[in-house]
């Protein structure tokens, strides 16, 4: 039993499991596969601690960077 953590994007690649982005202001959401974010974070040399993304990222529809981050299922999963 236990709820498994998501801590790092990898832990998210492992679980076969998608990040959630919502914004907390205008709740713009989006799906994003954590292999893409972990390319970006490569590039940008951020850690991809999934806590420490939520103040890095910005959301694409108000520019804003209040985001919420969270595991979530990906397109198609049944
Ligand atoms: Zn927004």
């Amino acid at each position: 039993m236990g709820r498994k953590t998501h801590r790092t994007l990898g832990d998210l690649v492992q679980d076969s499991r998608w990040l959630y982005v919502q914004c907390r202001e205008c709740h713009h959401s989006a799906k994003l596969d954590p292999r893409e974010v972990q390319m970006i974070c490569y590039r940008n040399n951020y850690a991809p601690v999934i806590d420490r993304l939520a103040g890095q990222m910005r959301c694409s529809k108000c520019g804003l960077k209040r985001v919420y981050l969270g595991p979530c299922y990906p397109p198609g999963f049944i």
